[in-house]
């Protein structure tokens, strides 16, 4: 017992409260019925362990790991681009890895043709599912639905406007001389 607990206990008042006396976790958040679940016995924070959940490692995963996704994610894809369904080159994250999306499981990753993935770069907007249902803006990117050449052409423009409103004009002039020159040849 420390010394000020000690002072407490001949006072006759508690200077900490117990357990079942606190109204809020150890970060502030309050313990009502929505945010509070039981684990151990004890009370947690619901607040808190989905935020530890969110900042989870993203790590690179092992070398015999990379293989086993390159080679299921090559199985489920069927070695086709999934936004043209042109024959695949490379894998593509649906989350771009700069915007922290998961680059450890199949769930952030689809096959890609060269050119669909430098369109699509790191443009947010997709999604998907854990049944592989790609999506943009809520769209299905399937044939027969948003697909190849006006999906492709929606996310230039996302890309332009992105630029745009960052200030990042000098890509942007960039990206327009170098399309307005390959009209000319
Ligand atoms: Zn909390
Ligand atoms: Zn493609």
């Amino acid at each position: 017992m420390t010394e000020t607990q000690k002072r407490a206990r001949t006072l006759g008042k508690r200077l900490v409260p117990s357990q079942g006396e606190k109204t809020h976790c150890p970060w502030g958040h309050p313990y009502t019925p929505d945010n509070t679940y039981y684990y151990l016995g004890a009370r947690a924070c619901r607040r808190c362990s989905k935020e530890r959940r969110r900042h989870k490692s993203n790590k690179r995963p092992s070398a015999p790991r990379r293989a086993m996704l390159h080679r299921v994610l090559w199985k489920l894809d069927a070695g086709k681009c999934r936004y043209c369904e042109a024959p695949a080159t490379e894998e593509d994250h649906v989350v771009a890895r700069c915007n922290n999306g998961d680059i450890n499981s199949l769930y952030n990753v689809v096959l890609s043709c060269h050119d669909c993935n430098a369109i699509k770069g790191r443009e947010g907007g997709f999604t998907l599912s854990k049944k592989r249902e790609l999506k943009w803006r809520g769209q299905l990117v399937a044939p027969g639905h948003l697909f190849g050449e006006p999906l492709m052409a929606q996310v230039k423009e996302q890309r332009l406007r992105r630029q745009k409103r960052q200030g990042l004009t000098h890509m942007v002039a960039y990206a327009t001389k170098k399309e307005g020159g390959a009209q000319h040849e």
